[in-house]
């Protein structure tokens, strides 16, 4: 279980809150999803699990304990996380770039055991990147590459997953592929929770959705509790309508033509335009 309660986060010479009082969990056993706008603050929650950014107030837990608590080796080994972006430095092949999520359950008294290695093959199959073990991360596309980091989250292991917007650069196939591993990881006890701006796979998937506007929770709940047109309209500043999907009944956003006025308001009309 991640907790975070009340946590407000400035960044240096920013002239507003980062973050201001946000409370939500990601339970163990749930696929939970934060989504909102550009600059709501998701990325930031991430910066602040893994102690890269100091916050204002607030206390933030993993399993009942404050993150303050564990070393950096402990953390590693409970939370695994794939940040938004980055940058592949070195050359390595795929089979050794994941096996780099196990570092830290090994260290200078206990090298890389067989379990270790079927760890990694297992974490590349499921993250369908098996057939590139041999390939050179420096020469991935980029939803190789997505994969790859994925690939290297799963090897990690641990109770609690994080990913940051993981399927940005995946094309359908391998995207439904991605959010049906995190369902499954997530109904086999582990604790998801997912940055994403995909608000209809989420609402398919995902048990619970925390939405974010400018720094605060603007609701959280069940998808088809927060999935109303009236509240995404506002968060997003965009008209559009709220349906179903036709193969699962999710709700489902389609969001309407129209324009955005420089003032951010909504556009007058909403309606489509007749071609
Ligand atoms: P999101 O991930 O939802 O797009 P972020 O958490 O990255 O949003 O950003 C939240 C707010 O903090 C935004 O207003 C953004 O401009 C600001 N911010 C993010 N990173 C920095 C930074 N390094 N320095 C100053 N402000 C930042």
């Amino acid at each position: 279980m991640i907790r975070f309660h009340e946590v407000t986060a400035r960044y240096p010479r920013a002239t507003r809150e980062a973050l201001s009082g946000v409370s939500l969990s990601a339970a163990a056993g749930t696929l939970t999803a934060i989504v909102g706008p550009n600059g709501s603050g998701k990325s930031t929650l991430v910066r602040l699990l893994l102690r890269r950014m100091p916050r204002q107030a607030g206390r933030i837990e993993i399993a009942s304990r404050p993150i303050e608590t564990f070393d950096a080796r402990d953390l590693a080994r409970r939370v695994a996380v794939v940040p938004q972006r980055e940058s592949a430095v070195f050359s390595l092949p795929v089979h050794e770039y994941v096996a780099l999520g196990r570092y830290p359950h090994e260290g200078p008294w206990r090298a890389a055991m067989p379990r270790d290695v079927a760890l990694v093959e297992q974490a590349m199959g499921d993250a369908g990147v098996a057939d590139l073990a041999m390939r050179d991360i420096l020469a991935l596309s980029g939803g190789e590459w997505q994969r790859a980091r994925i690939a290297r989250a799963l090897a990690q292991g641990g109770d609690a997953l994080v990913l940051d917007e993981p399927t940005t650069f995946l094309d359908v196939g391998h995207e439904m592929a991605m959010f049906e591993l995190f369902a499954t990881l997530a109904r086999s006890g582990r604790t998801v929770l997912v940055i994403s701006h995909q608000l209809n796979l989420i609402a398919r998937f995902a048990g619970v959705m925390v939405l974010l506007h400018e720094g605060r929770v603007a609701a959280a709940g069940p998808p088809h509790a927060v999935m109303q047109a009236s509240t995404l309209e506002r968060v997003y500043q965009w008209p559009l309508v709220v349906t179903r999907d036709p193969a699962v009944g999710a709700p489902t956003l389609v969001p309407l033509r129209g324009t955005r006025h420089s003032s951010g308001s909504l556009p007058l009309d909403g309606s489509e335009p007749r071609s």
